[in-house]
């Protein structure tokens, strides 16, 4: 049996433990995966986790940074990131001591996403909305020069966060030799540059959380060939999706499944099995639906 979790505060509305059960049943391997509410200090919550014989855990809201600085090791995506949302246990091997990995799977879990819907990313011109936690994990792999993506374009309503994202993100372009354009910019000068024509939108903001629409002109919104969401909804649906769909953009994506993409490589980093993310993505809907 593997021991995993889920931890943060709020964690009992957290889907994690039915998409990794679906990744239990579809890989044949016998899976505990529990929640656990974070109420006082994360450190000594995630210690008892895995003296239980925990292997490992995703972590979420609010304890993404105190994973971080939990961490002996981090994957450069957690690194850059400066957030973690995989922890993983990893024992004594000949001279090397034990020590907990930190890994941040969200980026690569969008990118896996954006791959299956066939977003058009080679050459693409992104506006990505929001600098918050989500949109710090989702730049790094989106940059990678193999994908090919030519500007990202990071509008805020507090645009100093979307200047000290881009800002942070340069050492790591330079790194990885890649050539996307990074820009940052408010809503107010997204406004008042009406010709610009984003191809791929995707929505970082926690605006759909309360049904609410970032401040786009509709001209703007039409011209996107490609819309994602990275909240999710049961029916696969947003306020901000209806939205574009309404305005005739072609493909308009809720974040399902990103949050599958995400937990699949968390998965694979502590089993070493890839589940398939189609058949995957449509059984969590399917019982997701079931039990509302
Ligand atoms: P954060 O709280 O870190 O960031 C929230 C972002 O929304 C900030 O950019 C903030 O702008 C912006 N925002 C909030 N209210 C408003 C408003 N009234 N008008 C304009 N902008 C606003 O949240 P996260 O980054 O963690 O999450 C963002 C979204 O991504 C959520 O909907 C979350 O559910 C989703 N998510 C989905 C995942 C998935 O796997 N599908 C994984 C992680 C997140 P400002 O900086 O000005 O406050």
């Amino acid at each position: 049996m593997i021991k995993l979790a889920v931890l943060g505060s709020p964690i009992a509305h957290s889907v994690s433990p039915l998409i990794h059960g679906i990744f239990a049943e579809m890989t044949g391997l016998q899976v505990d995966y529990g929640r656990i509410l974070v109420e006082g200090d994360f450190v000594t919550t995630v210690k008892e986790f895995f003296a239980s014989g925990g292997s490992g855990c995703n972590i979420t809201v609010p304890c993404k940074i105190d994973a971080c600085h939990f961490a002996d090791q981090l994957t450069d995506a957690a690194r850059i990131a400066q957030a973690v949302n995989t922890l993983k246990f990893c024992p004594q091997e000949g001279e090397h001591p034990a020590f907990f990995l930190g890994d941040n799977t969200d980026g690569a879990g969008l990118l896996s996403d954006l791959m299956r819907l066939d977003c058009p990313l080679a050459g693409a011109h992104i506006l990505l909305l929001g600098a918050g936690g989500a949109a710090r994990g989702i730049v790094p792999p989106l940059m990678a020069p193999d994908v090919g993506v030519a500007s990202i374009t990071v509008v805020n309503r507090t645009k100093d966060k979307a200047v000290a994202l881009v800002n942070d993100m340069m050492p790591y372009r330079e790194q990885v030799g890649s050539n996307t354009v990074l820009n940052a910019v408010s809503f107010e000068e997204l406004a008042s540059a009406p010709s610009q024509v984003f191809n791929v939108m995707l929505n970082a903001t926690s605006l759909s959380l309360k049904h609410e629409l970032p401040s786009l002109s509709d001209e703007l919104l039409s011209r996107a060939a490609f819309v994602y969401d990275l909240f999710y909804t049961l029916n696969g649906k947003t306020v901000f999706t209806e939205k574009a769909a309404a305005l005739g953009v072609p493909s308009c994506h809720d974040g399902l499944g990103m949050l599958v993409g995400q937990a699949a490589l968390s998965f694979k980093l502590w089993t070493g099995k890839s589940p398939d993310l189609g058949a995957a993505l449509e059984l969590v809907r399917t019982r997701l639906s079931q039990q509302h």
